[in-house]
């Protein structure tokens, strides 16, 4: 967090967490809270891969974080781009919400994995968000670490349970909120607690810098 890098967002996503804060790359069925309705043919856009290369290594960055969305929906598709970005020695990392097993092209190509399991508090079905084949893959898979977004200590109880069931050791939670006065409120609530458990914390700094402001 706070590195600078390129950041590549893709449209859909096998979930439909209620809190989402991204529901522009996903949402075509109904009206948001925010009473917007989503529009694939404005949110969407196709362009080729060594486009959106050229876009990206014009940053100037070292690394390229890859989220949605879900972007491991997409994951064989992007492996050319992974090409382009790791031979002009770009670090490459995936935001994911743990569903899909990852790819061992991907891995060889030493991307990191950014996984945030959902929990219950997301809405999504037990079913569709706990893939254990996925989980249990992550877990064992160097360079990735585990996010996890929670409002209450008893989401904690629920991560612990996770953790324990997929032998996931390295845990971060991050509060859910999506304006800087309910991120501070879920992390009062939750930071004695993840440090007395000997997990790490972490904040949304882009929430707590632009709100709701959208990039390019
Ligand atoms: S998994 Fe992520 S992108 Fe998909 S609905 Fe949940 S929060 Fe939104």
């Amino acid at each position: 967090m706070g590195r600078r890098c390129g950041f590549l967002r893709l449209g859909g996503c096998n979930l439909s967490c209620r809190w989402c804060d991204t529901p522009y790359t996903w949402d075509w069925q109904g009206i948001s809270d925010s009473g917007i309705r989503y529009d694939p043919k404005t949110e969407l856009h196709r362009q080729s891969v060594s486009s959106v290369a050229e876009e990206l290594l014009a940053l100037g960055v070292d690394l390229v974080v890859i989220s949605g969305g879900e972007p491991l929906s997409q994951q064989a598709r992007l492996l050319p781009l992974i090409d382009i970005l790791r031979d002009a020695d770009v670090e490459v990392e995936f935001e994911t919400n743990g569903t899909r097993v990852p790819d061992r092209r991907l891995v060889r190509h030493g991307v990191r994995f950014n996984v945030s399991p959902k929990l219950s508090h997301s809405g999504d079905p037990m079913e569709r968000r706990i893939v254990p084949q996925a989980l249990r893959r992550f877990a064992v898979t160097p360079g990735t670490t585990f996010k996890f977004v929670c409002r209450t200590t008893a989401d904690l109880d629920e991560v612990a349970e996770l953790a324990a069931g997929f032998g996931i050791d390295d845990v971060w939670i991050m509060p859910e909120g999506q304006s800087a006065d309910a991120i501070d409120k879920h992390m009062q609530e939750l930071v004695s607690s993840v440090i007395d458990r000997g997990w790490n914390v972490t904040t949304r700094l882009h929430t707590l810098v632009w709100g709701h402001r959208r990039g390019v």
